[in-house]
C-alpha cells in the first residue's frame, strides 16, 4: 500500500482554517468546540479533498466528528439516494453516531440520518430508507440485510466510514464489511478508523483503500514524576457534585480545571463562584489581556481557581497552582501531559485528578501507557469526611471570632438578651450560629441508598474489561439471528441500550408524582414516539451521563415553568440527553427561562423539537423531522406567562 504517515503536531489550527462550511463553522461556535482535536486537525483536510484515510482513533479522541463535518460538507442535499454510510460495530455507537451528525447537521435544513441496526423492527427503517436519506449510520448485518432486499441503494454513495473497525473484526462482522465495501461504487472514498491495527484490518486497507493518507496519534512517554495522578470513575454522583466535595476536601492552593468546551468552563466557573469559590473561566473567546489578567489574578492569590480549555492554558505557568482537575477527559495523552504539566512547577510537588467515565475507561488505559505511570483510583471524599471538616472550619470561625478584641458590645447585648427573655446564652450562641449559617445547611446529608458503584476497585481492570466486552459481543454477535423479524425477547438489552430509556410521567394519569425509580417500558429501548396531540417535543442537555433520573427533570420543569407536572408528558433518557413532551405553545420567555434552569449540574438548554434524534418522524405536510411548530397564534393553554412583562411566571396551576 502506498502511503503517507501523517504525524499529528501540536500546532492545531483553528476550525476557521479548515475548509469547512459557514452552517458547519456556526454550530461548532454554538457547541463550543474552541479548536479542532489532533484526530480532526489530521484528518478533516484530507477528508474535505477526497482522499482516502486509515486513522488510528479511538473513542474520545473527537473521531465522529472528524468524519462527520468532512461529509456534511460536500452533501447535495436535493439526492434522496444515500451519500454516505458509516458502519458501526453496535447498534449504541449507530446511534450516537447519527446523532451527532443530526447535531453537527443544525443549520443544514432538510438534511436526514438514519441509523439501522440489529434488534429494531424494519418498518421503521424501510419508511426512513423510502423517504430518502443523506447518511445511513447502521451495523453491518443489518445493512447487509437491507442491501439484499433491496430496499438500500448505494449507487449514489460517495464515502464509506468504517468506524471502529478493530471491534468489527473482534465480532465476527469482518466478512459482512467486506460483503458491504464490494458493494459500493468504486468511486467513492473510504475512511477507515480503527483503534489498534490488527493484520486483517491492515490487509482490508490494502486491498479497498487507494493511496490512503495515513493518520496516527503518536503517544510520546513523558514523565511526570512530581506529579500524584489519581482518577475518579464517575459513577453514582454527577461531575459538579464530586468536584465540589473534592474542592471541600483536597488541601489545594491554586487549582485548574480542565472543561472540554467554553461553554463548560463557563457554567462551570460560575457554578463554583455561586459556591464563594474564587473561580473564573479561561478560555479562547478572551481577549489576550483578560486571559492575562486572570493568571495574574492567580498569581496573586486574588482567584484560585481557573476553569480553561486545553487552548487557553497553553503555557500557563504559576508557581502557586498545587492541582490540576481533568473535569473532561482530554482527547489524546499528549494533552494530558500538557496539561497536568501546569501544575509540579518550580520543583514542587503536584496533584492531578481525573474524571473518567465509564465509556473513557480506554482513554485512561492509554495515558497509562504513554506516561508508563499507573494512575491510582481515586475515592471520593465521604460525607462524613467533608462534614467534620465543615465543622472544624465552622469552629475554626468562632475561635477567630472571639479571638478578636471587640467583643465589648455583643457580650452586653447578649448578657440583656438573656435577662429580658430568660434564655440560657447556649442558646442564644445556637440562635446566632444559625443566623451566621444563613440559608445554606452546615452539613451535607447522608444518602438513604449506598452510592451505586459502577466499578469495583478490587476487581482486576482485566477481568472487568472482559466481562464489559462479552457483553457488548453478546448483543451484535447473533447477527444472523438479526436478520430474522422474531422480536428478540429472548436477548438481553445491551446494557448500554438500556441506558436509552422512555418514561411516562405517572402524574399525566394521576397517580403519586414521579418515583425516582420507574421502570423503563420494555419495548421502548430507544425510541420516542412523536408526541400526542397538544403536545410537543423538547429536548435537555442533560442525561444518564449526569446521573438524571425522570423526576429531576419534572421537577426542573415544573418548578421553572410553574407548570402542573400533571401537563408533563413522556421523558426518555438518553445518554447525553433526554427528551420531554410538554404542552404546545410554550410562551418564548418561559423557554429561555427553562434553558438556564440547572438539572443534575447541568443546564437544561431546553430546545424545541428533536434535533439530534435518529427516530424523529417526518411530518408528510412539511417534510420536517421531528414534532410539528406550535400553530401560531394557538393560546399556550398550560402556561401563564406568555405575554411577556412578568419577571416571574404567574402561579397557575
Ligand atoms: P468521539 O471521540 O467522537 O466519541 O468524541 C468525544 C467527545 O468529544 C464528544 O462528546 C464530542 O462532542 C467531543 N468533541 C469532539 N470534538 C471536539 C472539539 N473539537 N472540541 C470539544 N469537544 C469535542
Amino acid at each position: 500500500m502506498s502511503s503517507t504517515a501523517t504525524d499529528v503536531t501540536p500546532a492545531i489550527p483553528t476550525f476557521k482554517e479548515l475548509a469547512l462550511s459557514e452552517p458547519l463553522q456556526r454550530v461548532l461556535a454554538e457547541v463550543g468546540y474552541e479548536s479542532p482535536s489532533p484526530i480532526q486537525a489530521a484528518t478533516i483536510p484530507h477528508l474535505i479533498d477526497g482522499k482516502d484515510l486509515l486513522g488510528q482513533a479511538q473513542t474520545g479522541t473527537g473521531k465522529t466528528a472528524a468524519f462527520a463535518l468532512p461529509i456534511l460538507n460536500r452533501l447535495d442535499l436535493r439526492k434522496t439516494r444515500p451519500q454516505a454510510l458509516v458502519l458501526a460495530p453496535t447498534r449504541e455507537l449507530a446511534i450516537q453516531v447519527a446523532e451527532a451528525f443530526q447535531r453537527y447537521a443544525t443549520h443544514i435544513p432538510g438534511f436526514h440520518v438514519l441509523p439501522i441496526y440489529g434488534g429494531q423492527a424494519y418498518g421503521p427503517q424501510l419508511a426512513g430508507l423510502r423517504r430518502g436519506v443523506h447518511v445511513v449510520v447502521g451495523t453491518p448485518g443489518r445493512v447487509i440485510d437491507h442491501l439484499e432486499r433491496g430496499s438500500l441503494d448505494l449507487s449514489e454513495l460517495t464515502c464509506l466510514v468504517l468506524d471502529e473497525a478493530d471491534e468489527m473484526l473482534r465480532m465476527g462482522f469482518i466478512d459482512d464489511v467486506e460483503a458491504v465495501l464490494k458493494k459500493t461504487p468504486p468511486t467513492r472514498q473510504i475512511a477507515l478508523f480503527s483503534a489498534t491495527m490488527p493484520t486483517q484490518i491492515r490487509r482490508i486497507a490494502q486491498t479497498h483503500l487507494r493511496e490512503p493518507v495515513e493518520i496516527t496519534i503518536k503517544s510520546k512517554t513523558t514523565t511526570a514524576a512530581k506529579t500524584r495522578q489519581r482518577y475518579w470513575l464517575v459513577s453514582g454522583m454527577h461531575k459538579l457534585d464530586a468536584l465540589t466535595r473534592i474542592l471541600e476536601a483536597e488541601p489545594f492552593d491554586a487549582m485548574i480545571i480542565f472543561a472540554r468546551t467554553k461553554v463548560a468552563t463557563e457554567e462551570l466557573a460560575e457554578r463554583l463562584q455561586a459556591r464563594g469559590l474564587a473561580a473564573a473561566a479561561i478560555n479562547g473567546d478572551l481577549a489576550q489581556a483578560q486571559r492575562e489578567r486572570a493568571i495574574q489574578q492567580l498569581k496573586d492569590g486574588k482567584l484560585d481557581i481557573l476553569v480553561a480549555t486545553d487552548v487557553a492554558a497553553r503555557g500557563l505557568d504559576v508557581e502557586r497552582i498545587s492541582h490540576v482537575l481533568n473535569y473532561d477527559i482530554p482527547y489524546d495523552t499528549e494533552s494530558y501531559v500538557h496539561r497536568i504539566g501546569r501544575t509540579g512547577r518550580a520543583g514542587r510537588e503536584g496533584d492531578a485528578i481525573l474524571f473518567v467515565t465509564p465509556r473513557e475507561r480506554n482513554m485512561l488505559r492509554q495515558i497509562e501507557r504513554a506516561t508508563r505511570q499507573p494512575i491510582e483510583i481515586m475515592e471520593l471524599p465521604s460525607v462524613q469526611t467533608v462534614n467534620d471538616l465543615r465543622i472544624t472550619r465552622f469552629k475554626d470561625r468562632i475561635t477567630t471570632a472571639l479571638a478578636a478584641s471587640d467583643l465589648g458590645l455583643f457580650r452586653s447585648l447578649i448578657e440583656q438578651y438573656e435577662a429580658e427573655h430568660d434564655v440560657p446564652a447556649i442558646e442564644i450562641a445556637a440562635a446566632l450560629a444559625r443566623l451566621a449559617q444563613g440559608d445554606k445547611p452546615l452539613l451535607l446529608e447522608a444518602k438513604a441508598k449506598p452510592e451505586r458503584r459502577e466499578f469495583d476497585p478490587t476487581a482486576s481492570r482485566e477481568r472487568k474489561d472482559f466481562a464489559n466486552r462479552s457483553e457488548r459481543g453478546r448483543d451484535e454477535r447473533p447477527h444472523r439471528a438479526e436478520r430474522s423479524e422474531r422480536p428478540r425477547a429472548d436477548r438481553p438489552p445491551h446494557p448500554r441500550a438500556a441506558r436509552t430509556e422512555a418514561f411516562s410521567n405517572p402524574a399525566e394519569d394521576g397517580r403519586k408524582r414521579v418515583p425516582e425509580t420507574r421502570e423503563p417500558r420494555a419495548h421502548a429501548a430507544s425510541e420516542h414516539r412523536p408526541a400526542e396531540p397538544g403536545m410537543e417535543t423538547f429536548r435537555v442537555e442533560v442525561g444518564h451521563m449526569h446521573g438524571v433520573k425522570p423526576g429531576n427533570i419534572v421537577g426542573a420543569i415544573a418548578n421553572e415553568a410553574e407548570l402542573d407536572s400533571k401537563h408533563i408528558g413522556r421523558i426518555t433518557i438518553r445518554e447525553d440527553h433526554s427528551l420531554v413532551d410538554l404542552p404546545e405553545g410554550m410562551p418564548p420567555e418561559i423557554l429561555q427561562h427553562l434553558k438556564k434552569a440547572w438539572v443534575a449540574g447541568q443546564r437544561l438548554r431546553i430546545s424545541r423539537g428533536t434535533a439530534g434524534e435518529p427516530h424523529g418522524e417526518r411530518d408528510e405536510a412539511t417534510g420536517q423531522r421531528g414534532p410539528r411548530a406550535p400553530r401560531t397564534g394557538a393560546k399556550p393553554k398550560h402556561f401563564a406567562r406568555s405575554g411577556g412583562g412578568h419577571d416571574k411566571p404567574r402561579k397557575k396551576y
